[in-house]
């Protein structure tokens, strides 16, 4: 028998009969005969509501009191999901991340994991325990608690997966699997049984919440079979794998949609050489996350440089690219707000031309303006309106055949 990662979601741990629920979903898979390992996440909303009280102190937190503070979230759902399976006769051991061996790059409040110490959890498991995992935090070199940056406790699931050598991780949650779009907003959305890590990878990183995008990253990374599914229903969920079939007849997965984008412009460059790599290094120095990319010529020679980035950036980067003036050499910055991204990911489009085309037309058919585009292989991205969003994901979703009833049909 293997060795199961399960993880559970704030909506699965959200109250204390969801707790007792989760220890039975833990006790079923521990009476296989598997070593359980099950990384959790706070209850219910209580990161937003420490968010919250942060906020009543100051408004400009310090990140290091941040994840001091965001982490006891996750503590008191390990140690009472510990003692729910105590109570069951069950032994368990709850570890924060760093207990679990967790470390991380020295980071604040976004941290990637460097690097998982394994020999503890080993040998608590060789104790015959179910171990229980705060999850979303780490430690970093100096010793200092840090955090995977919102939803990252499905990266601590999968990074112990890894390192474990787990045979399967499986991302309970308060949804059955992996959509082809956010049901939410799109009628006619319906579960996938399968997705590629890759197809995965850009959903995830496009704004689809249902996984945290360095969860998938490490999953493709090693290979790691990953599920989503159901914490309260007994269903098969979206299995994560390499090759994932894809329907007949289909050659998009997925249409995932984002809120919140800014596009920045980078008015006159005056040398396009030194410029452009200067902005860029800049704000990945400061963990600026960039987007879309679209270079203009002037008449004048001069260069326009505009990129999107996420809205909760848009102070930050203002203030950065206004220190670094001179050093960059430019006008003037502007930018625009109530933006938003659209996109279809799909495997089949790198052998089907015209994807893009089509989602074009049916963009135009709609007299939605696209503001920006961007494209990968198995991606097309647009920039529209943020007010012609849900407008924007339901007119592709259908015109991809994606709709239940078409499928079904
Ligand atoms: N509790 C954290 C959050 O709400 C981490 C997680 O749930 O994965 O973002
Ligand atoms: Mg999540």
């Amino acid at each position: 028998m293997g060795i199961i990662v399960q993880k559970f979601g704030g909506t699965s741990v959200g109250s204390v009969e969801k707790i007792h629920h989760v220890a039975n979903r833990v006790i079923l898979e521990k009476e296989k005969g598997n070593d359980v390992i099950v990384v959790v996440s706070a209850m219910g909303k209580t990161t937003d509501e420490l968010v919250r009280l942060a906020g009543e102190m100051t408004s400009r937190p310090e990140k290091r009191e941040m994840d001091m503070l965001l982490t006891t979230g996750e503590q008191m759902s390990m140690s009472l999901l510990a003692m729910a399976l105590q109570n069951r006769g069950y032994k368990s051991t709850s570890l924060t991340g760093w207990q679990a061996g967790i470390r991380t790059e020295a980071v604040f409040s976004n941290a990637r994991i460097t690097e998982v110490k394994t020999n503890r959890v080993e040998s608590l498991l060789n104790e015959g325990r179910v171990i229980v995992v705060a999850g979303f935090q780490g430690m970093d070199e100096n010793g200092e608690i840090t955090t995977l940056g919102r939803g990252g406790s499905d990266t601590t699931a999968v990074a112990l997966a890894a390192a474990i050598n787990a045979e399967r991780c499986d991302i309970y949650t308060d949804v059955d699997g992996v959509y082809s779009t956010d049901p939410r907003y799109v009628t006619g959305a319906r579960k996938l049984n399968g997705i590629s890590y890759d197809e995965m990878l850009e959903l995830a990183n496009l704004g689809a919440g249902v996984l945290h995008p360095r969860a998938v990253e490490f999953a493709k990374n090693y290979g790691i079979k990953l599920t989503v599914r159901s914490s309260m229903e007994e269903t098969e969920g979206t299995l994560i794998e390499e090759d994932a079939p894809m329907e007949e007849h289909l050659v998009v997965r997925g249409v995932a949609f984002d809120k919140d984008i800014v596009r920045m412009t980078v008015v006159g460059l005056e040398n396009e050489l030194t410029g452009f790599p200067a902005v860029f290094s800049i704000l990945a120095e400061n963990h600026i996350d960039v987007d879309i990319i679209i270079q203009s010529k002037l008449d004048t020679g001069k260069v326009n440089l505009s990129f999107s980035i996420k809205e909760s950036s848009l102070d930050e980067t203002l203030q950065i690219l206004g220190r670094h003036k001179d050093e960059i050499g430019y006008q003037e910055i502007e930018h625009e707000t109530n933006l938003s991204k659209v996109s279809i990911v799909g495997s089949g489009m790198v052998s089907n031309p015209g994807v893009a085309a089509q989602m074009f037309s049916v963009l135009a058919k709609h007299e939605i303006q696209v503001k920006m585009v961007s494209t990968s292989e198995i991606k097309v991205s647009v920039v529209v309106d943020s007010n012609e969003m849900i407008k924007a994901a339901n007119a592709i979703h259908e015109s991809f055949g994606l709709n239940r009833s078409a499928v079904e049909a």
